[in-house]
């Protein structure tokens, strides 16, 4: 399993609690308005930054203290060193998706500082983290407090941590020293707010962090990834073309890019489910390094991959060339400078430098959507970044991060959405998808079709009884439906349910939140909502397979089935729903 470590690190918006043991902590993990996130410790702070690839780290002023344990008082600023020897406020600490036994080595100048700012020691720092265990529910002894979904980390081989789903840093100790802390309360309601007073240095962003923030078409796409079914039948199979074939993040040549494993690389194949796409046959694929994705494990009926024990040595070309057409077909290849239209799928913006590497001069940040053309090639690789060449619309010439750690910062130009509508998530995230917009997972054939609808008219988020749900976007209650209720019927497919509609520069839109459990006291039909505002709780009333309690989700954009707007299913195939409904993911950041 990977998990996304900034859920569990430095969640920026974490939950409130206290640590015990060498000291007594208020704790929180909070977003700052400059897009850092501060790890709040009583009056202390430790800084945190997160880019689709990495968690970093700015300033640690935990070691101020007031109670003579540092009479000094001194703190300790992380620093990345470019290659001129200049240093970056902030260093890459940890990558974000990692599995249990995977290790990152992280490497920094350290400074440290006496509480008035002058320099007391400045040094490199390179040290091995490696994710211990995940604790499914993890009880501390001194407290006796049980939380759930607790990752363990192991730093420098001596001290481990504890980080905890929502939380952050619940618990640690060295096993040198035996020294540690304890969460020793959880959600307290009286905590004081926090009022920082340590901000050691003004913090500032550079192109190395200026992928801070993870792209909404993105982190969809991998949250639906890593939440499909298991998959049956594994087998161990090897890569069968010479060029390599594409992992990505969904079936369809026109999903994310993980990346090009290589010929004869050994990795995990699972026989269902096949989504056959045109010449391709998709298939779930899970790597030695623990990525999860899809490939085209048939390509015009000849298979990518050959079993391990059977290595034939013969290549079947057709196939290989087959696959290259794939890439061409996503990377404009083959003269390899192909340009190609697209636009910054970075809420932060990314930075456009004269040179490839985080140490070249700046040009400027392209905004979020700023439409450019990216050059296919060529690809400049260093380190955690991909450089690629970037031409603006207004002539600009230049060298932007087109990956990171993977990830693609651009996406084509017709993935845009409309700009004007964002729908935030109406479940806690990380969310649990259970089953996207425009598929039919729940083993009845007509389960959709007898409504009239081509599939899955929504997305199901999962959860617990009693969850909260939150309002996506701010917007007026339309409706309140309780079966048997003011003309609701008993059986209704969606159970308790509420609309919500947004109006949009005149555009209107309406969300739909079902098989709910209660709804939100005190709400009403015509009264205003704001985004995030909790309208009520998860639930399994109405039409829900098997009693699994979940949030459907669903989108109406007036006027849009009159229009004719096609609603593109993960299968490939486009098709027009009725009553308006829309896909709901492309809106969702
Ligand atoms: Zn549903």
């Amino acid at each position: 399993m990977v998990f996304d470590l900034l859920h569990y690190i430095c969640p920026p918006s974490g939950k409130q609690y206290r640590l015990f043991g060498l000291g007594d902590e208020n704790c929180q993990c909070v977003q700052a308005s400059d897009g850092w996130i501060e790890f709040r410790k009583n009056r202390h702070m430790e800084e945190f930054y997160a880019t689709d690839s990495v968690i970093g780290r700015g300033a640690d002023t935990s070691e101020i203290s007031r109670d003579g344990v540092n009479p000094t008082g001194q703190f300790y600023i992380l620093y990345t060193r470019r290659p001129d020897g200049s240093l970056i406020y902030g260093a890459p600490w940890i990558k974000r998706l990692m599995s249990v036994g995977e290790k990152f080595h992280r490497d920094c100048r350290v400074i440290r500082y006496n509480a008035n700012g002058t320099i007391v020691a400045e040094y490199d720092d390179a040290t091995d983290i490696v994710v211990n265990a995940h604790h499914p529910r993890l009880t501390f002894p001194q407290s006796g407090i049980t939380i759930e979904d607790v990752l363990e980390l192991q730093w420098g081989g001596e001290e481990v941590y504890y980080y905890a789903n929502g939380y952050g840093l619940v618990g640690w100790k060295n096993l040198r020293t035996g020294q540690g802390s304890f969460v020793g309360v959880l959600s307290a309601t009286s905590f004081d707010p926090f009022p920082h007073e340590v901000k050691p240095r003004p913090r500032v962003a550079q192109p190395a962090h200026s992928v801070t923030v993870i792209s909404t078409v993105s982190t969809l796409i991998s949250s639906v990834a890593t939440t499909l079914p298991e998959g049956t039948n594994p087998q161990q199979v090897q890569v069968n073309h010479r060029d390599g074939l594409w992992l990505l993040g969904m079936p369809g040549t026109g999903s994310q890019h993980i990346r090009v494993m290589g010929f004869k690389e050994v990795v995990t194949v699972f026989s269902e489910p096949v989504v056959p796409s045109g010449r391709y046959n998709w298939q779930r694929v899970k790597t030695a390094r623990g990525e999860e994705g899809w490939s085209a494990a048939v390509v015009d009926n000849i298979p990518s991959f050959v079993p391990v024990e059977g290595d034939s040595g013969s290549v079947t070309d057709v196939v290989s060339d087959a696959v290259t057409e794939i890439v061409e077909e996503e990377e404009g290849l083959p003269d390899g400078t192909k340009p190609q239209r697209m636009q910054v799928n970075l809420t932060s913006g990314i930075w456009l430098l004269d040179n490839p590497g985080v140490g070249s001069g700046h040009i400027r940040v392209l905004p979020f959507r700023e439409i450019v053309t990216v050059f296919a090639k060529p690809v400049v690789p260093s380190g955690d970044y991909n450089w690629q060449r970037v031409k603006t619309e207004r002539g600009e010439q230049g060298w932007s991060a087109a990956a990171v750690g993977g990830t693609a910062s651009f996406v084509k130009v017709e993935q845009q959405v409309p700009t004007g509508f964002r729908l935030e998530s109406p479940v806690a995230v990380p969310a649990q998808i259970m089953q996207r917009f425009g598929v039919n997972q729940t083993g009845i054939p007509d389960f959709y079709t007898r409504f009239g609808l081509p599939a899955h008219e929504g997305i199901d988020f999962g959860g617990r009884l009693g969850d909260p749900i939150f309002a996506a976007a701010a917007g007026t209650v339309l409706a309140i439906a309780i079966p048997g209720e003011s003309g609701v019927a008993l059986d209704h497919a969606y159970g308790k349910h509420i609309k919500i509609q947004h109006n949009v520069g005149g555009q209107i839109y309406e969300t739909n939140y079902c098989h709910m459990s209660s709804i939100a006291p005190g709400l009403a039909v015509g009264q205003p909502v704001t985004v995030g505002q909790r309208i009520g709780e998860m639930g399994n009333t109405g039409n829900v397979v098997a009693g699994a309690v979940h949030l459907h989700f669903n989108l109406r954009k007036k006027g849009a089935t009159a229009a004719g707007e096609k609603q593109k299913l993960p299968d490939g195939t486009e098709v027009t729903y009725k009553n308006d409904l829309v896909n709901p993911g492309p809106f969702l950041g």
